[in-house]
């Protein structure tokens, strides 16, 4: 599209970064299955190796059809560009790496999904970098985490499993004044619901294989930036504000802009961390993105039904939901999350344990999966599966002890879905 009106979500979603085929006309974005791509001439193939021009060189780094999908997700997202990766985690690293370095830490929340509570607390020491876990409804504690050695915050939106929202513009203040970029995982929520970039966020990552692709048919992710993070104010992010070696000392701040982040991400990043995505998963979700609104609307009018009837039935002990009137985070959801807060949530049984299981083996509909974000609707016992790397105190804090099941409510009926939790209930509870 041209850079003409400001165009609403539901176009965008459909339209942004792709245009017909120069070489065909194809309407829809091709699958570009090529490795490689033909040099004009020897000077072009040394401008391109140079960084002096863009083009495509060999698809480790960029490829036309994963172009689309960047651009695509940039624009929903409200950024000036964007890097696709091979998974969410894989776009966490990405997202890390220009910032972090041996000794450097992160500030993360508590409310994290399972995964990465391993990956920060456990597999990033291997690179000298360290994690500090902190409550973010506790702002001082927020504030005082931070020191010397921090490059960067880190939370979700809406709060994998379910059940806790953060305002992000009260973090992005912390992280500001502090003069350290905050990332934010908007898996969850997507940027239908949520754009954190809006709200202060210097970058946002993404499990594309969730809500963004939505038929869980491939991993992937993506590293989003706001473009307005100065990464020269201070000494403390030289990846890219000082001479690169890699590339006869150029300075990627000075000479790529708002962009050095984006470009860092793909002429270091991706080049020689090698997480890239492929072009058929970049396929599966542009078409994905298409319906992205009218998926997100549906999963959060059949979430606001099941999570309402299952609260109220006597076999439950409690529901998360931060989307019910009942949820500890009703006012902050309804000021910072108007559209609602997804589709994901937990259910603690007053069978605990045992009865989780026998809910999970007796159910029809839902899947019994370690995954989220499906137009099918996915249950899953996060202690003893997503979670369980992580110690009980951990666990409970993530919203995910014994006696809960998370759940993420698809597009199905509603009351179909209702009609199943109920018959499983009555096997699990008696
Ligand atoms: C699934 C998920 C991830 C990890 O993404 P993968 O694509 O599985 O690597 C990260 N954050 C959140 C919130 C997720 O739900």
């Amino acid at each position: 599209m041209s850079d003409g009106p400001t165009y609403g979500f539901d176009t965008l979603q459909i339209h942004a970064g792709a245009r017909p085929d120069p070489a065909t006309g194809a309407r829809q974005t091709p699958i570009y299955q090529s490795t490689a791509y033909v040099f004009r001439d020897a000077d072009h193939a040394a401008a391109l190796f140079n960084l002096q021009e863009v083009g495509y060189i060999y698809s480790r780094l960029t490829n036309p059809t994963v172009a689309v999908l960047q651009e695509r997700i940039a624009t929903l997202e409200g950024g000036v560009g964007a890097v696709c990766c091979s998974s969410g985690h894989a776009a966490q690293i990405m997202a890390l790496f220009p910032l972090m370095g041996p000794g450097k830490n992160v500030v993360a929340s508590t409310r994290l999904y399972g995964g990465t509570v391993t990956q920060f607390s456990q597999t990033i020491k291997r690179f000298g970098w360290s994690a500090k876990f902190v409550d973010f409804d506790d702002l001082d504690a927020l504030k005082a985490a931070i020191d010397d050695d921090t490059r960067a915050v880190f939370c979700e939106s809406v709060a994998n499993p379910g059940g806790y929202v953060t305002d992000i513009r009260a973090v992005a203040d912390v992280s500001d004044a502090a003069g350290v970029p905050l990332i934010v995982d908007n898996t969850s929520a997507t940027p239908y619901l949520c754009q954190p970039i809006s709200q202060g966020a210097t970058l946002v990552v993404h499990s594309t294989t969730k809500y963004l692709t939505g038929n869980g048919t491939v991993t992937g992710g993506c590293v989003v930036d706001s473009g307005r993070f100065d990464w020269s104010a201070s000494d403390k992010f030289p990846s890219l504000s000082a001479p690169e070696p890699a590339y006869h000392g150029l300075k990627f701040h000075e000479t790529f802009g708002n962009l050095a982040y984006t470009f860092h991400g793909i002429a270091i990043g991706l080049r020689d961390l090698g997480m890239t995505m492929n072009p058929q998963a970049a396929h599966y979700t542009l078409m994905g993105i298409e319906t992205l609104s009218l998926r997100m609307q549906k999963h959060v009018e059949n979430a606001k039904k099941v999570a309402s009837w299952l609260e109220a039935d006597p076999r439950v002990d409690y529901v998360t939901y931060a989307g019910l009137p009942s949820s500890p985070y009703a006012e902050r959801a309804a000021r910072c999350y108007p559209k609602g807060t997804g589709g994901l949530f937990t259910v603690a049984l007053k069978g605990g344990y045992d009865a989780c299981i026998k809910l999970v083996d007796s159910l029809e509909i839902f899947s019994h999966v370690a995954n989220l974000g499906d137009t099918r609707s996915l249950i899953i016992h996060s202690a003893s599966t997503t979670h369980r790397q992580l110690t009980p105190e951990q666990q409970q804090a993530a919203g995910a002890g014994p006696n809960v099941v998370r759940v993420s409510i698809g597009i199905e009926d509603a009351d179909d879905l209702i009609r199943d939790l109920d018959q499983a209930l009555t096997k699990a509870c008696g």
